[in-house]
């Protein structure tokens, strides 16, 4: 692997390691739906010198000399942020996804103050409310699920509970909702109760910025994201807000929440930034949907059970109680034949999040890799063999042989 001989001679269980992990990428299926892989140049830009600079505070306005460099970086990766979503105002130094939305409870929120996010176990986040999380502990988080019927948001529900509990703060977006969201929905539930609406697009970024999803930018207060789902850039986060916000947002991340900001990522995120400008990223959004909605039309042919019926994003649910087996074994048992997903609840799983009752399959890493529908159908009929076929090591070790042959074609980071 080119670039790894300086680790290799200074370290070589470290450069094992990078090696191990490339050839584990090239040989599995990666299905695990908040996970991708991103181009060389944005690689590149998070292998540099710019990991050496501290530049506490905004460009322009920093409290360290020598940062004319860094700040071209931010300014480019805040200005083609602004421009890709709309945005009045732009914060790209979060170090990750739970960072973005802590800061902007920061700004936007009191210790105390009530808010309501979408249940963890019906495909919210952790940084939604849960009390392991620290936004459990500081504010009075309530909750609400998608419909028991439809699987998905009911928008009255949402109404129901936002009158009784009378939040400071809707949150919307989730790591395992399946459906595209009404946000101007939302917002009129918001403006009912007199509430602040904050969208975490950590998963879906990446189809807002190809206009494959609703937009929640002309609807909310704040968006948060994260860069390295479907937005395919480095592992980091981002945050989008009015103009009214923007003194006080950026004070809440620096030096509200952090410390110096990652130079090195922020290079990174205007490189992604200005890839998921570009008309081809647009139509690789279009293929993740194609993909997904490919896969989950595939896996019900074969009698699995998706949770409200279908998607209309990159991800998609398996309810897996009808065949009488959890999220956790199968799991284990995809990864065995070299297919990587995640166990996951299902909406009003009886299971807890180390059991669950659901496998949670993305397309953004395949869609990436050249994969297109003919693949999914290949793909949905492997895991249906696996899962059919739970422990028979003549099937598994036939699918691991497909899997093998399939992965051949599509060459994962050739130069590397
Ligand atoms: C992934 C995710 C995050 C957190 O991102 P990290 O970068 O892992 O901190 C936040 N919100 C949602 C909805 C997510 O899916």
């Amino acid at each position: 692997m080119s670039g790894l001989d300086e680790i290799a001679k200074v370290d070589p269980e470290i450069a094992q390691v990078v090696r191990d992990e490339l050839n584990r990428l090239r040989h599995k299926i990666e299905l695990i739906a908040s996970e991708n892989f991103p181009s060389r140049a944005v690689l590149e830009a998070a292998g540099t010198v710019l990991t050496n600079k501290y530049a506490e505070g905004y460009p322009g306005h920093r409290w360290y000399g020598g940062c004319e460099y860094v700040d071209v970086a931010e300014e480019l990766a805040i200005a083609r942020a602004k421009a890709l979503f709309g945005a009045e105002h732009t914060n790209v130094q979060p170090h990750a996804g739970a960072q973005a939305n802590l800061a902007t409870y920061f700004c936007a929120l009191e210790p105390g103050d009530t808010i309501l996010g979408m249940d963890k176990s019906a495909g919210g986040h952790l940084t939604h409310g849960t009390p392991a999380n620290i936004s459990g502990v500081l504010y009075d988080a309530h909750f609400y699920c998608p419909n028991r019927e439809t699987e998905m948001l009911d928008y009255e529900e949402i109404a129901a509970i936002a009158r009784k509990c009378r939040p400071r703060m809707i949150i919307a977006g989730g790591s395992s909702y399946p459906r595209d969201i009404d946000f101007a929905a939302l917002r009129a539930v918001a403006d009912e109760v007199g509430a602040m609406l904050m969208v975490d697009m950590a998963h879906f970024a990446g189809l807002v910025a190809g206009k494959v999803h609703s937009d929640p930018v002309p609807h909310a207060e704040f968006v948060t994201t994260t860069t390295h789902k479907t937005l395919r850039g480095p592992r980091g986060g981002m945050i989008l807000c009015r103009e009214r916000f923007a003194r006080e947002l950026d004070h809440a991340v620096f030096p509200g929440t952090q410390g110096g900001p990652l130079m090195h990522i922020i290079a990174a995120k205007a490189v992604a930034l200005l890839e998921a400008s570009r008309p081809e990223f647009a139509e690789y959004a279009r293929q993740i949907v194609r993909n997904s909605r490919a896969l989950a039309e595939a896996l019900r042919d074969r009698g699995l059970r998706i949770v409200s019926g279908g998607t209309d994003t990159h991800l998609l649910l398996v309810d897996l109680r009808p065949l009488g087996l959890t999220g956790d074994e199968v799991e284990k048992a995809l990864d065995d034949v070299k297919i990587t997903a995640n166990k996951n609840n299902v909406p009003f799983d009886d299971k807890p999040p180390a059991v669950t009752s659901g496998v949670r399959f993305g397309t953004p890493a395949v869609t990436t890799r050249g994969m297109r529908e003919e693949e999914m159908v290949e793909i949905a009929d492997l895991v249906a063999l696996v899962v059919r076929n739970m422990g028979s090591p003549d099937v598994m070790s036939r699918v691991r042989g497909r899997v093998e042959e399939l992965v051949a074609g599509f060459p994962l980071y050739p130069e590397l």
